[in-house]
């Protein structure tokens, strides 16, 4: 769970929210553009409803940023979805 965790944050979508952690840091100057936080893209309250993997019929409870699916928790955590492969 920690490994898809990892791989979730890391989808580009998230850049100017990891750049943040080193602004609110001190590190960096710059003050990232406004942005979505995982937590309200992975979570957010549209993420209901059938998975989106083909042939799938459990419901979804995450949002995948790298290939935009509402995924169920089997195929997402049990199974380590990884579409970036
Ligand atoms: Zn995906
Ligand atoms: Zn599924």
């Amino acid at each position: 769970m920690i490994s898809q965790s990892y791989w979730s944050i890391c989808c580009p979508i998230f850049q100017e929210w990891r750049y943040y952690a080193w602004y609110a840091g001190g590190y960096v100057d710059h003050q990232p553009p406004e942005f979505d936080k995982p937590t309200d893209v992975c979570f957010n309250r549209r993420v209901y409803g059938p998975c989106e993997i083909s042939g799938c019929n459990r419901l979804s409870m995450v949002f995948c940023g790298y290939c935009s699916k509402k995924i169920c928790f089997q195929q997402f955590i049990v199974d380590c979805h990884r579409c970036t492969n």
